[in-house]
C-alpha cells in the first residue's frame, strides 16, 4: 500500500444531518484533496432500530449539495465495498471467528439482571463498572453446552489488564486512556450485530484509512477501538478528534440554538458555498486573516496541524456575513433562484411565475439584495409590495409627513406619476430634481415623505426603483391614503 493520505466519512443514517457532521465531512474531503489522498464515504447503520435509508437519503444529498464529493463509497462503489455497514456481517463474521479461535474474543451468557446486580455492586464500591470477565474463564465444554442449550449471548473481546492505552492525536496530543478502566466489552450483541467500535476498526482497517477525522465525542470510543486494532493485528491509523461545536453561550450546539441540521439551512436559502466557508472555519484557522474562502482555496490551504483544540463557537451572525458575501455574487437568476421558494410560500409568487412575472420578481429581487443575508429574508424586504401594512413604523418615520413641505411634496409627485407615459425606474428619476426646483426645497424632503408615504419606512433600496416596481396605480393610491394631498 502506498503511504498517501485515506480518509473517510463514517456517518451513521439516524436523523436530520447536523452541521457537526457535515463538518467532519469537509474536514475529511479538504484533507483528502490538500494532500492529493482520497475520501471515503461509509454508512455505519448497524444500529438498525435508529438508521433509515430516508436519512441516508438525506445526508447524501446534502453532501453533493455542500460539493462534498466522494472518491470512493456509498453509491459510487470502490475496491473495498460493500460500503453499508449491514452488507458486511459476513466480513465481521470471518474476523468474529478468528477471535473466537485465537482466545481473543468470547461467548458471555451473562444474562442482563446478572451484570445489572454487578455493576451495582462496583457502582457501591465507588468503581468503574466493568465486565467482571467471568465467561472468560467458562471451558470450551461449558461453551459448547450452552451454546446447545440455546442460551442467548454476546461476544466481548479480552482487554489486556493494566495497560496503558494510548495515542498521538493529531488535535488532541497525547492522549491516554487505563485499560482496567475499559473492561471486556461486547463486540457482537445478542442479535447477531456487531456494534458501532468493532465495525468501524474494520472497516477502517480494510478500507486502509491512514487518517480518522472525526468528532471529539468519540474520543471516548478510541481506546476500545485501540484493544480492537491490536487484537486482530490492524495497523493503527492516525486520530484527529475535533472540537466540539458550541452555541454562542458556550454550551453545546443544539436545537435551542437554532438551525442544527445541513437541510434547515439549506431550507432557509443559505448557499452551500458559504456553509463551506463557514464550517471550515469551524475549528481551522488559516495562517492569515483572511475569512472568505473559495472550495479550491480551502483545499489548497486546509491542514490538519492547524485545527485548534479548542471548543468551536458557531456565530449565525458570521455566518449570515458570509453567506452574504456569497449572494452579492449571483446573478439576477440565481438570486431569484435562492428566494423564488420563499417568496412562494409567503403567497407573494405564483407557483408558476408567468415570464412577465418572473421579470418583475427577478428585478424586485436584485433590488432588495442589499437586505437580504440569505433567501428566507427576501420575504420581510418584499412585504412592501404586497401588504397594505405600510404605515410609518415609528413615530420618527411619522414626524417625516408632518413637514411642513410634505403634502406639497407628496401632491406634485402624484400629479407628475400621473402624467407620465410609462413609470419605470428611469422616468421616475426626474421627478425628485423637478419637484425640487418646482417646490424649493431641498432633496431630502422631497425624498423622505415620498418613500414614508409608499413604504412606511425611511430606509431601502433607490426610491425610483421602488416606485417603478411597486407601479403607479399602487403607488398614488398609497400617496392618497396619506391624507395629505387635501383633492
Ligand atoms: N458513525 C459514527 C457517527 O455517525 C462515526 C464514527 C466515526 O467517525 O468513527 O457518529
Amino acid at each position: 500500500m502506498s503511504n498517501t493520505v485515506r480518509v473517510r466519512f463514517a456517518p451513521s443514517p439516524t436523523g436530520p444531518f447536523h452541521i457537526g457532521g457535515a463538518r467532519s465531512a469537509l474536514f475529511n474531503y479538504l484533507e483528502a484533496k490538500h494532500t492529493g489522498g482520497t475520501f471515503v464515504v461509509r454508512i455505519e447503520d448497524t444500529d438498525q432500530k435508529r438508521s433509515t435509508r430516508e436519512s441516508e437519503e438525506n445526508i447524501k444529498e446534502a453532501l453533493r449539495w455542500l460539493g462534498i464529493n466522494w472518491d470512493e463509497g456509498i453509491d459510487v462503489g470502490g475496491p473495498d465495498g460493500p460500503y453499508r455497514q449491514m452488507e458486511r456481517l459476513d466480513i465481521y463474521k470471518k474476523y468474529t471467528d478468528k477471535l473466537l479461535a485465537e482466545g481473543k474474543a468470547y461467548y458471555c451468557f451473562c444474562t442482563p439482571e446478572e451484570l445489572e446486580a454487578e455493576k451495582e455492586a462496583q457502582l457501591a464500591k465507588g468503581e468503574t463498572p466493568v465486565y467482571s470477565g467471568k465467561c472468560s474463564h467458562l471451558s470450551p465444554e461449558q461453551v459448547q453446552q450452552y451454546l446447545k442449550e440455546g442460551r442467548p449471548y454476546v461476544i466481548r473481546v479480552k482487554t489486556p489488564k493494566n495497560e496503558t492505552l494510548e495515542f498521538d492525536d493529531l488535535v488532541r496530543g497525547h492522549v491516554a486512556f487505563d485499560s482496567n478502566k475499559v473492561g471486556d466489552f461486547v463486540i457482537v450483541k445478542s442479535d447477531g450485530i456487531p456494534v458501532y467500535n468493532y465495525c468501524v476498526v474494520m472497516d477502517d482497517a480494510l478500507m486502509h484509512i491512514t487518517h480518522v477525522i472525526r468528532a471529539e465525542e468519540h474520543l471516548s470510543n478510541t481506546p476500545r477501538q485501540l484493544v480492537l486494532y491490536k487484537a486482530l493485528g490492524f495497523p493503527v491509523p492516525t486520530f484527529a478528534h475535533v472540537s466540539l461545536i458550541l452555541g454562542k453561550d458556550k454550551k453545546k450546539m443544539s436545537k435551542r440554538h437554532g438551525a442544527t441540521s445541513v437541510q434547515q439551512y439549506r431550507d432557509l436559502g443559505y448557499l452551500p458555498q458559504a456553509i463551506d466557508n463557514f464550517l471550515a472555519l469551524l475549528g481551522w484557522t488559516p495562517d492569515s486573516d483572511q475569512e472568505i474562502f473559495s472550495m479550491e482555496e480551502l483545499c489548497q490551504q486546509f491542514s490538519l496541524d492547524r485545527v485548534a483544540k479548542n471548543p468551536a463557537v458557531f456565530d449565525i451572525e458570521k455566518l449570515n456575513w458570509i453567506n452574504f458575501h456569497y449572494m452579492k455574487e449571483l446573478d439576477e437568476d440565481q438570486l431569484l433562484e435562492i428566494c423564488l421558494p420563499h417568496l412562494q410560500k409567503a403567497g407573494y409568487a405564483s407557483d408558476q411565475p408567468s415570464h412577465d412575472e418572473r421579470t418583475w420578481l427577478k428585478q424586485m429581487c436584485s433590488a432588495m439584495r442589499e437586505h437580504v443575508q440569505y433567501g428566507a429574508q427576501i420575504v420581510d424586504a418584499a412585504k412592501v409590495f404586497f401588504t397594505e401594512d405600510y404605515q410609518p413604523e415609528n413615530e420618527e418615520t411619522a414626524a417625516v409627513l408632518k413637514e411642513e413641505t410634505a403634502p406639497a411634496v407628496l401632491k406634485m409627485f402624484r400629479d407628475e406619476l400621473e402624467a407620465l407615459d410609462e413609470v419605470t425606474a428611469e422616468t421616475v428619476q426626474p421627478l425628485f430634481k423637478k419637484i425640487q426646483k418646482g417646490l424649493k426645497v431641498k432633496g431630502k424632503f422631497v425624498y423622505m415623505p415620498i418613500r414614508v408615504a409608499v413604504t412606511g419606512v425611511m430606509h431601502g433600496p433607490d426610491l425610483n426603483v421602488i416606485v417603478a416596481l411597486m407601479g403607479r396605480d399602487k403607488v398614488i393610491s398609497r400617496l392618497n391614503a396619506s391624507g395629505l394631498i387635501a383633492d
